[in-house]
């Protein structure tokens, strides 16, 4: 029976993504060893692998200072450093056939280098590389968040330069090159996303395989308001009017002025709303919340996402791939460096308008833009079908036994 161990980051979009992957892998036979932290465990424990916990200390949730491109990587690659000093030895006595990592794993690739096996790359994100970053949409304010503030760019190129140093002087391995960072592909690199909506996927080689997002419903123990927002769904009066479901995702969404200037936007009888803000903010600092609205820290996205007409979405990898696997037309208000890659993208292709103007007059303006509009909605289904089309876990589990056989036999 093949061993594998899987690292990832404590993160619902980056977890979210490998829990079909590692189920299937366990179904057909595979020992799973999956590294994260204690706030995931059960939805590890629940595809039948071994949960294994980095330790209360990497519980991170990013702060805002992480949004800056080259201050993230090097807080990440620092935390690696942490990680690997704590679990080299066990992972090393385990005796692993390969390497399961998350793109944003940084030390997964390091580990596999380190004891010597292979290192697949499990990419939850767009690809973002030197290879195609002609082709990506890159707007200038993600290129200001690259450069903006001169100190803080040199702190921590200067912080990510000797982390790097130290990690090749003990383990005599390398560290990404910036431009690789987020994407940072393994031997053989599952990217889950189709060629058609991955921008410039003609750059790369045949080691990526573009196996479209891995949905599958999830028990998400994070959710205990379920009931409560199905229940709704439940009454005749809510299906008649246009379900809008606005969410910044589970990361960067501390975003009061936004939430409060939605609800300004729809106060009125013509739509109604869920809104997931998050376990951030103060729910209190919304205000009144309107009888038209459902407001809950998390919902159960996939659910509601099958009932919604409209998506107000930060632009997320998952949350873009589950709009459209839905068919579901979007606004985009991205809030970090990938979610403007992707929220260009998703524009690029007609499926979504960009929320540049955070007032209720301009929000609304746009819902009904795009909801007047059924182009928007026609090519949300058109990139949806291409991500169905592109295989999901078993396509994905058949490319890593294909990649391992291959590598074991020569
Ligand atoms: N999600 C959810 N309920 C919520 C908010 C988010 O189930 O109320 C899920 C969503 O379906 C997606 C993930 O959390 O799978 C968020 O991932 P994404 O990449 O979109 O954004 P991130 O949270 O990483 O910024």
């Amino acid at each position: 029976m093949p061993k594998i161990i899987f690292f990832n980051i404590p993160a619902h979009g980056h977890v979210n993504p490998s829990i079909p992957l590692v189920k299937e892998l366990v179904r057909r036979g595979e020992r799973v060893i999956y590294y994260c932290t204690e706030t995931y465990r059960a939805k590890i424990e629940s595809t039948g692998a071994e949960f294994r916990s980095y330790g209360a200390e990497y519980d991170f949730a990013p702060g805002q200072d992480a949004v800056t491109p080259f201050r993230a990587m090097s807080l990440i690659l620092e935390a690696g450093e942490g990680v690997i000093a704590k679990v080299i030895d066990p992972v090393r006595a385990e005796k692993p056939d390969y390497i399961l990592y998350d793109s944003m794993c940084v030390w997964g690739k390091q580990i596999a280098h380190i004891i010597g096996v292979a290192a697949v790359c499990s990419c939850s994100i767009f690809l973002v590389h030197s290879k195609n970053l002609r082709d990506v949409p890159l707007d200038t304010r993600f290129q200001l968040q690259m450069t903006m503030g001169l100190p803080t760019l040199l702190a921590s190129l200067w912080r990510y330069s000797r982390i790097a140093l130290r990690l090749k002087r003990k383990y005599g391995v390398s560290s990404p090159f910036f431009a690789n960072f987020f994407a940072n592909p393994g031997d053989m690199t599952l990217v889950y996303t189709s060629r058609y909506f991955q921008a410039g996927a003609d750059k790369f080689d045949d080691s990526f395989k573009f196996v479209g997002p891995l949905i599958a419903p999830r028990n998400d123990p994070h959710d205990p308001q379920t009931s409560e927002v199905f229940a709704v769904f439940e009454t005749s009066e809510v299906l008649k009017k246009p379900l809008l479901y606005i969410s910044l995702g589970t990361l960067f969404n501390e975003r009061v002025d936004f939430f409060r200037a939605c609800i300004e936007a729809f106060n009125d009888d013509r739509y109604n709303v869920i809104m997931s803000i998050g376990n951030k903010i103060d729910p209190v600092a919304l205000g009144v919340i309107p009888s038209n609205f459902i407001v809950r820290p998390h919902v159960p996205q996939l659910e509601i996402l099958q009932h919604a007409d409209l998506f107000i979405t930060h632009g997320g990898m998952n949350s873009v791939s589950e709009g459209c696997w839905y068919g579901v037309p979007m606004i985009v208000l991205p809030q970090v460096g990938d979610q403007v890659v992707i929220a260009g993208r998703i524009a690029q292709l007609g499926a979504a308008e960009k929320l540049t103007d955070i007032t209720p007059r301009a929000i609304r303006a746009l819902a009904e833009k795009v909801l007047g509009d059924s182009n928007y909605k026609i090519q949300s289904e058109k990139i949806g079908q291409t991500l169905r089309e592109a295989g999901g876990v078993v396509k994905a589990v058949d490319e890593i036994r294909d990649f391992v056989k291959g590598i074991y036999l020569t």
